[in-house]
């Protein structure tokens, strides 16, 4: 995974309130960031700097590709009632200066990896909340865009649509496009981000400090109820969870790239392993922070 887009050092105030204060993070290729945060906490003010269309007072955001496209979807409903998708994208792109044939094969495109075919010919006013979600993030996509900035893409969708929805997110990252967005229910994010950052007193806490974490869960069986103090210091590698049931079973959470020291630990020991589960990166990061 490359970094495609800096954050460095934004800082917002609004009539002298602090939004935003000194906020640096990176963006990389094929990911899905989401922002989380209380109401109010500048979480939309932070995606529309990322996508120019809100000057900051310092600070910059640095395209790595210069060439980079951003593409912003705001938390609107569309009203273009009398339009088909096929024509309002038509629309759209001929506003931004496409060219005719290049649209259509756009278009095109976009309403297979949208899986929205079959809708392209219906009007708007027809369409369920989460086809006309798909179709904003598809106009947003009309010149090639690669990073995708989407304000709560998810919200008021049913259960239904808001899978659907994930699944399209999925598939555009498998595509090779990169997403961030918001959402204030972290529990819908679980299935399709990459990285969490907490946007708290205008400042971002990043939850992983890695992109992706590859973690293994291992259970291990103590020799006797008071050898825990006895085995603690003997795995004095980075854990990302321990648990212990306070009768004589241990559960260690660690990197994959920490489990091959942990089992030597546990070896030297008179412990004895009970399970190795290897633990999906995405759910785990989630179960530890929230
Ligand atoms: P969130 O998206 O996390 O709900 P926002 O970025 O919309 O937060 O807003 C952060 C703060 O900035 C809020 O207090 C909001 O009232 C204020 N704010 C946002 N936009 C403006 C604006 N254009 N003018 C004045 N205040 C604003």
């Amino acid at each position: 995974m490359n970094i495609i887009m800096e954050v460095q050092n934004i800082a917002k105030q609004y009539n002298a309130k602090k939004v935003l204060d000194n906020i640096s993070f990176s963006i990389y290729s094929e990911e899905i960031v989401a922002l989380v945060g209380k109401n109010g906490s500048g979480k939309s003010t932070l995606l529309k700097i990322i996508g120019g269309i809100e000057e900051c007072d310092f600070g910059e955001v640095i395209k790595y590709v210069p060439t980079l496209k951003i593409g912003y979807v705001p938390e609107v409903a569309p009203s273009h009632v009398f339009f088909t998708p096929e024509e309002y994208l038509f629309h759209m792109g001929k506003i931004s200066g496409l060219s005719k044939q290049s649209l259509q094969q756009k278009i095109n495109d976009l309403f297979i990896l949208f899986n929205m075919n079959e809708a392209r010919s219906t009007r708007m006013n027809q369409l369920s909340k989460g086809m006309k979600q798909k179709i904003m993030i598809m106009q947003a996509m009309l010149e090639d865009t690669k990073l995708l900035i989407l304000d709560e893409p998810l919200s008021g969708l049913d259960p239904r649509a808001q899978h659907d929805l994930e699944n399209t997110l999925l598939s555009l990252k498998e595509n090779g496009y990169s997403i961030i967005l918001t959402c204030h229910e972290t529990k819908l994010l679980e299935n399709v981000v990459d990285r969490v950052l907490l946007i708290q007193g205008g400042r971002v806490l990043q939850m992983a400090s890695e992109p992706i974490i590859q973690s293994n869960q291992l259970v291990f069986e103590l020799p006797n109820k008071n050898s825990i103090d006895e085995f603690l210091p003997l795995i004095q590698i980075k854990q990302i969870r321990t648990l212990y049931n306070g009768n004589q079973e241990l559960t260690v959470t660690v990197s994959k790239t920490d489990t091959d020291k942990i089992l030597l630990a546990v070896l030297q020991s008179n412990a004895s392993i009970k399970q190795l589960i290897p633990l999906n990166p995405k759910k785990e990061q989630f179960d530890t922070y929230f």
